[in-house]
């Protein structure tokens, strides 16, 4: 079955091709060309490596449909738009888990490693991330929507998030009250202290106004990660973080602190320097 994100491929291309355009017309400096590249090769490989992941992963969404009390019938509309509802409420939570747990989020730094915010960035995706995807969907299963027709939601609401990955379209008016839009996921992709941690919406901002995760745009976003990866080397792009994990467990004292460094904040680092930081007029806290 060719999912819709493949079907998009030639459409992201040209998309991608005419921003890169305009953005340089206006001023090749703004432009990292080997930025863009290696984003477009991250996507290639992530939806190659994605779609053997999927032969696997797409079995336990079978047998947990197989299992499921009820089934949705299809064939009427309303099954539908409860689909796209919840397929984008388990997105929210499955995306906010990725930020909130460090395990998840050494899949997901991929996405936000890049310091630049162009649609290419939207392509550039962690090539290992369907082995937990997954795990946050199965309860669409459980209320009966069929397999195809959650892979057609679910590739409706990815192709969304894609156009919102640019710094040329500003702010679209009443649409920012209901809808994800390039000013709210320019805030997610933010590394300032108040734009950390929010806006994790797929297409609806809905679920961030609910659950106290939404900021808006004020000041100017400054993007990345708050550790700056500088690398162009995919291959590490994809691992770095399950080596900086494992070497934060080697300097954590005793089994819980081990354990939070897989369970906990990945902002852990982050915050404990902030501490260190603190503490250096005490010589002994240091
Ligand atoms: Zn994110
Ligand atoms: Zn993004």
């Amino acid at each position: 079955m060719l999912k819709p994100t493949v079907i998009a491929i030639p459409f992201f291309a040209l998309m991608i091709a005419i921003e890169a355009y305009l953005v340089i017309r206006e001023d090749r400096e703004k432009f990292d060309k080997w930025d863009t590249w290696n984003n477009v090769l991250i996507g290639f490989v992530s939806v190659a490596f994605g779609s053997l992941i999927a032969i696997v992963t797409a079995n336990f969404y079978l047998w947990a449909y197989e299992i499921a009390p009820f089934r949705m019938p299809m064939d009427t509309w309303w099954p539908w738009v409860i689909l796209v509802l919840a397929d984008d409420f388990a997105y929210y939570w499955f995306h906010r888990f990725s930020h909130e747990m460090r395990f998840l989020w050494n899949f997901h730094v991929v996405h936000h490693s890049s310091e630049e915010y162009n649609l290419s960035v939207a392509v550039r995706q962690s090539w290992f991330g369907g082995a937990v995807h997954w795990a946050f969907y199965i309860p669409l299963a459980f209320l009966g929507f069929p397999f195809a027709a959650f892979v057609f939601v679910h590739g409706i609401n990815l192709i969304y998030q894609f156009w919102i990955h640019t710094k040329l379209i500003t702010r679209l008016g009443p649409l920012e009250w209901v809808f994800n839009t390039p000013s709210h996921h320019r805030v997610h992709h933010g590394v300032n202290d108040e734009y950390l941690d929010k806006n994790y919406a797929g297409i609806f901002i809905i679920w961030d106004r609910m659950f106290g995760t939404f900021v808006e745009e004020r000041e100017e976003v400054k993007y990345g990660i708050i550790k700056p990866i500088n690398s162009y080397n995919s291959v590490w792009i994809n691992t770095h973080g399950w080596f900086e994990m494992a070497e934060a467990m080697r300097n954590s004292k005793g089994f819980w602190n081990k354990l939070r460094c897989i369970f906990g904040s990945p902002n852990m680092d982050h915050k404990a320097g902030e501490t260190v930081n603190v503490g250096l007029e005490s010589p002994e806290h240091v």
